[in-house]
């Protein structure tokens, strides 16, 4: 059925490879099998048997005969033809493969060589069994023995010389490109993973490094090169390789993926696929050989379209990554289903089936590296769009705490300048305390001192308060200082001017700019107003009549004079104006007046 398809395309191949089909050329030679299912014939013996036992088979086709303990033998007759043929039979797997070439009816050569067989037992040193035609003008028959454990499959034919160096230059050409293939993505990436320490690196490259070798393997290139003198390894290889790469390949698919993530269910499955597979990887270095091959050869016909549904469903639940993962295996999956089938002997090995695999491990390494390189990506992204979020976050937070701590700052200086106003406010009447007046003082006297100006300052001092205390109560000689507070800082009007409570009952009044003649006024409208305006205290008490003394005093400050001199000065005048009976007011005369009683009359101003 198939059968049709799969040879044109074979034939096609060919064609296409060989181009110009000359080993058709070849096909001048006749191919005939039997088998020998008790490997009890010998070459003798087989020569002799009639040709009956013979059965014909084109050598286009390529012998599948599945698996067999007994032995194959093949008759391939050779006419002469004036050039240089070889016997090539393309299966580097097969484990002993005895050649006995036959010439006018007699055996003139012999080789006996197969993969169970150290190299150099091979006449011509390649990865398939190549053997030089012995004559080239005589016909001669090659009568070859192959036994081997795994799949039987027997392409043989006989090409000229030329042509198989030819060929050779583009299979070599290819095995190279697909090493260097390989190499490339295993090394890259475990730089890549050398950095990034995420084990999905890891197990890419150990895939990759796996599966380089399978296909290696298969195709005798790790004989010819790594182990020619230990044929024994062969028989220990194959297997568990193909077990170790399953292994890592469902790893790097559970990572990959996250399958425990998307799908739970298919992640169980691919534990039990790992758990099997380490259990081959075991049968394949103590069990058979022959049985080994089998197992494995199911299982990789099992675990490919898996892996590649798997792809499928992770990436129908939202796995971004899946869609490369699903694109990588889909040729992997044509690649290794024809590898395996053709493995078990179903369809003919071809070409096509031996190159499928390599061309789909080469693009699925490939795919799967740009889908790692995508995956770093996203992660970027991620971290990039998170920090971007911190930040803003953070810039919010900046935001909120400065105004906080503007508001803060805001508030704490209302408070300050509350707190000093408080602190330069007497408490009782509401005017300026002895600190406020001191510090005017101190600015008023050096302004006037730098512009020659006159500075005057009344003390006002309430007669006979002790006793409107002692009669009427504090309470009401509260009031009364209130009352008195409140009518002098209604008579003083210039903007520079100050009124403060010097103490106790006394007040000072500071006149910035102001000559004795103006000040001694401003001290009279104050005297006036406090003598015929009665407080009326808060207790609904009879209304006190009070009167006051005032002391002016005048000058214009000169260099190291001090303000405590106009201080002295105003309470000197103050001090007259006690003594000249209350309720008046005095300037201040001279230092001599007040050290001498009787001048000190002689300055009233009243
Ligand atoms: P004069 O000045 O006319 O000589 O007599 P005076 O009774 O006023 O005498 P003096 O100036 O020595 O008296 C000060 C009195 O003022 C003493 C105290 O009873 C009263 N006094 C001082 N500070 C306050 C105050 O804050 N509230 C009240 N109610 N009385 C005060
Ligand atoms: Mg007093
Ligand atoms: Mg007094």
């Amino acid at each position: 059925m198939n059968h049709h398809a799969s040879r044109c395309c074979q034939c096609l191949l060919l064609l296409l490879a060989l181009s110009g089909g000359s080993s058709l050329k070849a096909a001048a030679a006749g191919f005939a099998w039997l088998e020998d299912a008790e490997s009890s014939l010998s070459a003798g013996e087989v020569r002799s048997l009639p040709a009956e036992r013979w059965q014909g088979f084109d050598s286009q086709e390529v012998l599948n005969l599945g698996f067999s303990d007994g032995s194959f033998w093949l008759r391939v007759q050779v006419p002469p033809e004036p050039v240089n043929r070889l016997l090539e039979i393309s299966y580097p797997l097969l484990d002993h493969v005895e050649v006995f070439w036959e010439r006018r009816g007699a055996l003139i050569q012999s080789h006996s060589t197969g993969d169970r067989w150290a190299f150099d037992t091979r006449p011509i040193p390649h990865r398939n069994f190549v053997f030089l035609v012995p004559s080239n003008t005589e016909p001669v028959t090659a009568y070859v023995r192959i036994q081997t454990q795994g799949s039987v499959q027997i392409p043989v034919r006989i090409v000229q010389s030329a042509e198989f160096l030819a060929q050779e230059q583009v299979s070599y050409g290819w095995q190279t490109v697909f090493v260097g293939i390989m190499l490339a993505m295993a090394l890259y990436n475990l730089f890549v993973y050398l950095i990034v320490r995420h084990p999905t690196y890891l197990w890419y490259v150990l895939t990759v490094i796996t599966a380089a070798l399978v296909q290696l393997n298969l195709n005798g290139m790790l004989f010819q090169w790594l182990w020619p003198d230990l044929p024994v390894l062969n028989r220990y290889f194959t297997t568990p390789v193909i077990a170790l790469n399953i292994i890592f390949a469902a790893l790097f698919a559970m990572s990959f993926l996250a399958l425990r993530r998307y799908t739970p269910f298919i992640y169980r499955i691919f534990q039990l696929v790992i758990a099997l597979a380490g259990l081959t990887f075991l049968y394949g270095l103590f069990g058979s050989y022959q049985t080994g091959i089998v197992i494995v050869g199911i299982f990789g016909a099992i675990i490919t379209p898996l892996a590649w549904v798997t792809g499928l469903v992770a990436w129908w639940r939202g796995q971004v990554l899946a869609g490369f993962y699903v694109l990588a295996w889909t040729p992997l999956l044509l690649g290794h289903l024809v590898l395996a089938v053709s493995k078990l002997g179903y369809i003919p090995r071809s070409f096509l089936t031996e190159l499928a695999p390599q061309v789909g491990v080469a693009l699925e390494v490939i795919l799967l590296s740009f889908a790692l390189a995508y995956r770093i990506n996203l992660e970027r992204r991620g971290r990039l769009q998170a920090q971007e979020h911190a930040l803003q976050v953070q810039l919010q937070a900046n935001q909120t705490l400065e105004a906080r701590v503007q508001a803060r700052t805001e508030e704490l200086e209302r408070a300050n300048e509350q707190l000093k106003a408080i602190s330069l406010t007497d408490g009782l009447t509401k005017v300026a305390n002895r600190r406020r007046f001191d510090e005017k003082l101190h600015t008023e006297w050096q302004r006037a001192r730098r512009r020659s100006l006159p500075l005057s300052l009344l003390l006002l001092d309430v007669d006979h308060f002790k006793q409107v205390n002692d009669e009427l109560g504090h309470l009401v000689g509260d009031d009364c200082l209130i009352s008195i507070a409140e009518l002098c800082a209604g008579e003083i009007q210039r903007s520079g001017d100050l009124l403060a409570r010097y103490g106790g009952e006394e007040f000072s009044v500071l006149l910035p700019a102001t000559e004795e003649e103006g000040a001694h006024r401003v001290a009279e409208r104050l005297r006036m107003v406090i003598a015929r305006t009665p407080v009326y205290p808060g207790d609904g008490g009879a209304p006190v009549h009070l009167t006051v003394s005032v002391g002016v005093a005048s000058m214009i400050p000169s260099e190291g004079g001090e303000p405590a001199e106009l201080i002295q000065r105003a309470d000197q005048a103050l001090y007259a104006a006690k003594g000249g009976g209350r309720n008046q007011v005095r300037r201040w005369l001279s230092f001599s007046a007040y050290s001498d009683p009787a001048r000190g009359k002689s300055g009233q101003s009243q």
